[in-house]
């Protein structure tokens, strides 16, 4: 059983039938991209598994569990979490207090229940955010205005704000986006890195093939609003269909 599971997703805009059927497996712990051109539906079917769209038909399983008719927060809560859209960075807050945000979000209630609870609470909260800051390698910027952050460093902080969810699923629409070389390098590393060392599942969709070949263990191709094939990369790279429906060939 896979940790996301989407099977016959359908949805309409009108007359266009934007998600025509769609079927898709992500096995835990993988790195599953979505790849297609301009237009085919990848980032409709995205906001199918955050609960921004709710499919005409068809289902989607997180962990066993129907994403379908929840709300964002909830799906959320239940570990998926979605990368450089989500966190909103306060640019008044240091780097570390911005990290915090997130954790403090989640546990909104128990600062109420006495000064005591709300102090130890956000002791484990600073630790908790320093740990995510080493991992995405800022640990050393956190007193940092987030104001004075380099374009590099902000999606480090984003994934870091990310992180501090604890998400299982992290969910990326097209991460490098507008970005230069050196930065969806950069980027790639960042995932590459994340994906070492923690348990957890990520669904790229992306139109760079640089990234998504040093990326994904899984490639699914989508061309108007259906997955024409699902499979490896080296699969991918030499199938005629989806030469033929993408690479431009
Ligand atoms: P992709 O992310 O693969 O480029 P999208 O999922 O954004 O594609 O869009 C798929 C199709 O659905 C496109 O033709 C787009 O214009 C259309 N579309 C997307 N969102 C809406 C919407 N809210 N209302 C109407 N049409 C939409
Ligand atoms: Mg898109």
């Amino acid at each position: 059983m896979g940790i996301l599971e989407v099977q016959n997703v359908n949805k309409r805009f009108g007359g266009l039938q934007a998600l025509d059927d769609v079927n898709l497996n992500v096995e835990e712990g993988t790195v599953h991209a979505i790849i297609g051109p301009n237009g085919a539906g990848k980032s409709t079917l995205l906001n199918c598994f955050v609960g921004r769209l709710t499919p005409d038909t068809g289902t989607v399983m997180f962990n066993g569990q129907s994403l379908i008719g929840r709300k964002p927060h909830e799906i959320n809560q239940m570990g998926v979490s979605r990368v450089f859209q989500t966190p909103e960075i306060f640019s008044d807050l240091t780097i570390l207090e911005n990290v915090m945000i997130p954790s403090f979000a989640k546990r909104d209630g128990a600062f109420k229940l006495s000064p005591f609870a709300a102090v130890k609470a956000e002791s484990a909260i600073r630790d908790h955010a320093e740990e995510m800051l080493g991992q995405v390698g800022m640990l050393e910027k956190r007193n940092m205005i987030a104001s004075a952050m380099s374009r590099g460093d902000k999606r480090r902080l984003e994934m870091a704000m990310c992180l501090a969810q604890d998400p299982k699923l992290l969910l990326l629409d097209e991460p490098t986006a507008g970005m230069a070389r050196a930065d969806t390098n950069a980027t790639i590393d960042l995932l590459k890195q994340i994906a070492d060392t923690r348990p957890i599942t990520f669904v790229v969709i992306e139109h760079d093939m640089h990234v998504v070949f040093s990326l994904a263990d899984r490639i699914s191709v989508l061309a108007q609003g259906h997955v024409i094939v699902e499979d490896d990369p080296q699969n991918i790279k030499g199938n005629p269909k989806v030469r033929e429906a993408y690479l431009g060939d």
